[in-house]
C-alpha cells in the first residue's frame, strides 16, 4: 500500500499543479499502474513550446518563453515534491527531485551562471511546494480517488478538485 500511496501523491502533485496553471491534459487519464500500484502516469499539457531556434541560440527571447519554462519546471518538480510532503520528508537534497532533468536544463536559456541556476532552482522548488501546500486538500483528494479507482479522467479529476 505504501508504494501505491507514494505514487498516488506523486501523480496528484503533477495533476493539481497542472490544474492550478490551467494545464490539465484535455482528454487523458491519470493512472496508477503495476501490480502494487507503484508506477503512475499523469497527463499534463505543457502550455507551449520553446522554438528550436531559441534552443539553438541558448537564450530566451521574451517573458512568455521564460514563463513557459518556469511552468514546465514546476510541473516536473511537483511529483517528487508532493511525494516528499506526503512522506513528511523535509530534507532538502541538492539533486532536485524532478522527473525530467532535461526540463531543468531549460533554465540555462534564462540564467547567466551556476550561482543564478542554484538560486533559480531553489526558488522554483519553493514555489512548487507553496502551490502544493496551498492546494494540499485537493492533492490529498486526487491521491485518494486515484488509490480507489486507479484511473481518473479529466472530468473525474475536476470533480474531485472542485468537490
Ligand atoms: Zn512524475
Amino acid at each position: 500500500m505504501r508504494a501505491a500511496e507514494l505514487t498516488a501523491y506523486h501523480e496528484a502533485g503533477h495533476v493539481v499543479v497542472a490544474w492550478h496553471f490551467g494545464l490539465l491534459g484535455s482528454r487523458d487519464a491519470t493512472i496508477l499502474k503495476g501490480k502494487d500500484g507503484s508506477l503512475g502516469h499523469a497527463h499534463v499539457n505543457f502550455g507551449g513550446r520553446i522554438p528550436r531556434r531559441v534552443l539553438r541560440e541558448g537564450r530566451v527571447k521574451n517573458e512568455r518563453q521564460r514563463q513557459i519554462i518556469e511552468r514546465q519546471v514546476i510541473l516536473s518538480l511537483a511529483g517528487f515534491q508532493a511525494e516528499r510532503m506526503f512522506n513528511n520528508c523535509a530534507r532538502r537534497s541538492k539533486s532536485c527531485g524532478s522527473d525530467d532533468p532535461e526540463v531543468i536544463e531549460l533554465l540555462e536559456l534564462i540564467v547567466w551562471d551556476e550561482e543564478e541556476m542554484g538560486h533559480y532552482v531553489d526558488f522554483l522548488e519553493t514555489r512548487t511546494r507553496n502551490i502544493l501546500r496551498r492546494y494540499w486538500p485537493e492533492v490529498r483528494a486526487v491521491a485518494r480517488a486515484l488509490l480507489v479507482q486507479k484511473r481518473l479522467s479529466r472530468a473525474e479529476i475536476l470533480k474531485v478538485v472542485l468537490h
